[in-house]
């Protein structure tokens, strides 16, 4: 049952992987030496899994410069308020592998099992991610989302994580993740952010010079940041 009708908890996801697509998110050759093994892996973390997520609608309200509103909980973030201008809602949300799967990884000692174990909580976590943005697609049909994270960029810190998580009052418990006093998630394989509509598009990593980063989605560009001046 959800707490609000704008909140949706999905707590439910079925954590569904195509073998090969794991294979490959685990950097593996369908006949490299140890494939059999990571597989067997993953049929066991199947069963334990159990993504989830939540997100909100949630009225956005420009307050200064370098500040916005949703709900009325304010955000500081430059770029954050840029990319919002002129939209009248935007979806925060969280999104975790599960702490079911994080209690199943401490569990491995060896440390490649490990090494797979965590790509397999990512894959959980893409799974959660996929479920919240299809529902919400459902629901709403915002057209083409962007996505800001707390903590991706120097503009918007980690430390505006707890109001980020206000924003779902006990909400939050159904997923499951808590924030530890350095506000990281716990477990360490989710991600909050909000997501908004956009025409133009936005990325984090255009605005991100750090190198050899490997999750990097799009290249550095230094004269987007003159987009946000
Ligand atoms: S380049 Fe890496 S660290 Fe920087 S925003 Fe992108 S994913 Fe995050």
């Amino acid at each position: 049952m959800n707490i609000d009708e704008r909140i949706v908890i999905l707590d439910a996801i079925p954590f569904e992987v195509d073998e090969a697509d794991a294979l490959t998110a685990l950097h593996m050759a369908p006949d490299a030496p140890f494939a059999d093994e990571a597989l067997a892996l993953l049929h066991e973390a199947i069963p334990v899994a159990r993504p989830k997520g939540v997100y909100r609608l949630s009225a956005v309200e420009t307050v200064d410069e370098h500040t916005i509103a949703l709900d009325g909980v304010r955000f500081t973030s430059r770029i954050l308020r840029v990319n919002l201008d002129g939209l009248s809602r935007a979806f925060p949300f969280i999104a975790t592998c599960g702490a079911e799967l994080e209690e199943w990884s401490r569990s491995k000692t060896d440390v490649m099992q490990q090494f797979w174990a965590d790509g397999i909580k990512e894959l959980a976590l893409r799974c959660a991610i996929t479920a919240l943005g299809s529902h919400l697609t459902g629901r709403y049909q915002p057209g083409t989302r962007a996505t800001m994270n707390p903590g991706s960029l120097p503009d918007w810190p980690l430390s505006e994580q707890p109001r980020l998580f206000s924003l779902f009052g006990d909400a939050v418990e159904r997923t499951g993740v808590r924030l530890s006093e350095s506000f990281l998630m716990i477990p360490v394989k989710s991600v909050s952010g909000v997501w908004f509509e956009t025409e133009s598009g936005f990325v984090n990593c255009q605005l991100c010079p750090r190198a050899d980063c490997p999750n990097r989605r799009t290249p550095y560009d230094p004269h987007a940041l003159t987009d946000y001046a």
